[in-house]
């Protein structure tokens, strides 16, 4: 079966994971950590970087330290991965659910401009696949109103030059597996602000106060999400090699495109003026009827030997919320998915499976 996703292991960090489980111990107990926060703050360029366990918990503790709870909205598009709202839910607060621009799959700076209440605590757009949401606009909307990035499937992405998650407040990185630098588990929450970087690491050690002469006196009920020092090593081995990663999965991105680029009624990931995108997971979305469905499409190429992934669905489709209006976020998660792109794949695989999914659709 050739999988959509993949990771990329080498030598390098092979030899980092062991020197961090031989020696990180004691007074080495953080030293990967060190390095892979320092050396992820400067290749996104943000002056302070938090090493999580997760992508998931980086968007946890963000919006914990901006004070996001009772009676507060976020907003965010309705096309996203679920842990988006989840972390909203579970601080107490309300996520207001918004479309997605149907060419960049991200976040419409318009619809947000349209849910921004007195309420509002916080903006969340999402770099979709890592795709690039516009930002610039987004944050003349917002008028100050903190931004949360979602950019955790994108590292190595830009808009301008000026890297993801390095636009707002905070940004939040994933390094679970299935993105396109790995940690195992793992996260990473960057920003410029100096008294938001104390308090998150305050709240994220238990909200102990440590200003004390005394140790165990607790100011707040905090967080234990910081990431341990061995996964830390495999981070940064990754991180090293990570600009390899995206060419490759440019690369990739490419060979599809020639021969899925040019479909009527089929679209593919789109890069907007000034944008410099990871292409994380090429993707591809049936905009009309064709000889097949996404779902029939989808087994066709299971059948092959070959597997994909479906697109998010509007969150505010399940139960548990009210469902928005969001055409566009409701197209695409029924009719979205994901092809295999991992960056050990090769030029004739890649070709074969463009071909056959060409083959499904037009005959
Ligand atoms: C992967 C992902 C997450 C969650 O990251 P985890 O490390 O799995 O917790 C959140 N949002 C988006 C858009 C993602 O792609």
């Amino acid at each position: 079966m050739i999988l959509t996703g993949g990771v990329d292991i080498s030598e390098k960090e092979i030899a980092y994971v062991l020197d961090a489980t031989i020696n990180g111990w004691n007074e080495h107990h953080s030293d990967y950590v060190d390095k892979f926060t320092h050396s992820f703050s400067d290749y996104v360029t943000a002056k302070h970087a938090y090493a999580t366990t997760g992508g998931t918990q980086a968007l946890w503790l963000a919006l914990a330290t901006l004070g996001v709870g009772k009676g507060d909205e976020v907003i965010l598009p309705d096309l996203t991965y679920f842990a988006c709202s989840d972390v909203v839910v579970l601080l107490g607060a309300k996520p207001v659910f918004v479309d997605v621009d149907p060419l960049t799959w991200c976040i419409s700076p318009e619809k947000i401009k349209k849910a921004i209440t007195p309420r509002t605590k916080a903006i969340m757009p999402v770099w979709t696949y890592g795709n690039a949401p516009d930002m610039l606009e987004v944050m003349s909307i917002a008028e100050g109103i903190p931004i949360v990035e979602d950019s955790c499937p994108a590292v190595g992405s830009t808009v301008d030059g000026i890297h993801a998650g390095s636009f707002g407040t905070f940004g939040c990185f994933s390094f679970h597996g299935a993105k396109i630098m790995t940690t195992g588990f793992g996260g990473m929450v960057v920003t410029d602000d100096d008294d938001l970087m104390k308090r998150l690491v305050y709240l994220d050690d238990h909200g102990e106060d440590k200003s004390l002469d005394e140790r165990f006196i607790q100011t707040d009920i905090g967080y234990s999400f910081y990431m341990h020092n061995i996964n830390a090593a495999l981070g940064l081995a990754q991180l090293e090699r990570v600009d390899t990663f995206v060419h490759k999965k440019r690369q990739i991105f490419k060979w599809y495109e020639n021969i899925l680029g040019n479909i009527d009624g089929l679209s593919i990931n789109y890069e907007q003026k000034g944008a410099f995108t990871n292409r994380w997971l090429t993707s591809i979305v049936l905009n009309k009827k064709f000889r097949v469905d996404r779902d029939m499409l989808m087994r066709l190429l299971r059948d092959e030997g070959i597997d994909t992934r479906p697109f998010f669905r509007a969150i505010s489709s399940f139960k548990m919320y009210d469902e928005a209006d969001t055409p566009v976020s409701h197209h695409l998660g029924l009719n979205g998915l994901n092809l295999p792109s991992g960056v050990q794949r090769t030029q004739p695989e890649i070709e074969r499976i463009a071909l056959q999914v060409k083959t499904y659709l037009c005959g």
